[in-house]
C-alpha cells in the first residue's frame, strides 16, 4: 500500500492537531479555574511538558487526544490505511507518554491523564481529588 498523503499534507495535518490550546484542554482549564484552583500551563521544565501543572499539589495533568495517544477506545482506533506510518507514530507517542509519566513520578509528581473520550468525568474526578487535597492542606 502506497502512502497517498504527501509529506507536505501530512505535516500540515499534524501541525493542526499538535496545537497546544486544544479544546479539551481548555475545558479542563476552565473547570479548574472556576473551582478556584490555580495552575501553570505547559511546564517546559518538566518531562513531557504537562498540559496543566498544579505546583501546590504536585500534580501534573495531561489532556490526551485518544487518537494521537493511542487510547484503547473507539476514538483511538487506528486508520486502516498507512498502517505502518500510524503504527510508528502512535506507538512512539505511547512510549514517550509512558516514559514521561515515569520520569514525573520519579521526580515526586502525581500524574493524571484526562482522556478526551472521558473528558467530563475525568475532569470531575480531578476536581474531587483537588478538593480533598486542598481540604487536607488547610486543616
Ligand atoms: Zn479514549
Amino acid at each position: 500500500m502506497t502512502d497517498r498523503v504527501s509529506s507536505e499534507q501530512r505535516s500540515r495535518m499534524m501541525a493542526a492537531v499538535r496545537g497546544t490550546d486544544t479544546m479539551p484542554e481548555l475545558y479542563v482549564r476552565r473547570q479548574l479555574f472556576a473551582a478556584g484552583f490555580r495552575f501553570r500551563l505547559h511546564a517546559k521544565a518538566l518531562p513531557g511538558k504537562p498540559d496543566i501543572v498544579l505546583p501546590r499539589f504536585r500534580i501534573a495533568v495531561f489532556v490526551h487526544g485518544c487518537f494521537w495517544h493511542g487510547h484503547s477506545c473507539a476514538r483511538g482506533r487506528r486508520p486502516a490505511t498507512n498502517v505502518q506510518f500510524w503504527q510508528a507514530k502512535i506507538d512512539g507517542n505511547i512510549r514517550r507518554d509512558r516514559k514521561n509519566r515515569a520520569d514525573l513520578k520519579a521526580a515526586g509528581w502525581s500524574v493524571v491523564v484526562v482522556w478526551q473520550c472521558r473528558l467530563e468525568s475525568a475532569t470531575q474526578a480531578v476536581l474531587e481529588r483537588l478538593k480533598q487535597l486542598s481540604a487536607a492542606q488547610t486543616e
